[in-house]
């Protein structure tokens, strides 16, 4: 799982934030994050749309 240092919560949708952080390499990347604690899901993409599209459809195992 990449790091979350410097995780930029942008947005909440559901459990999920939508946030950017920035790679090893200084790349902006967007990322979607579950926050329910029993869950853990987490994953990045490369624009803020794909991410919001993967937040709407995540089906938290958790709820
Ligand atoms: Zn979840």
């Amino acid at each position: 799982m990449p790091a979350r240092d410097n995780f930029h919560s942008l947005m909440r949708i559901g459990p999920v934030q939508i946030g950017t952080h920035r790679d090893r390499h200084g790349h902006t990347k967007h990322a979607a994050v579950c926050t329910n604690d029993h869950c853990g899901w987490s994953a990045d993409y490369s624009s803020q749309t794909a991410a919001q599209l993967a937040a709407r459809t995540h089906r938290c195992p958790a709820r």
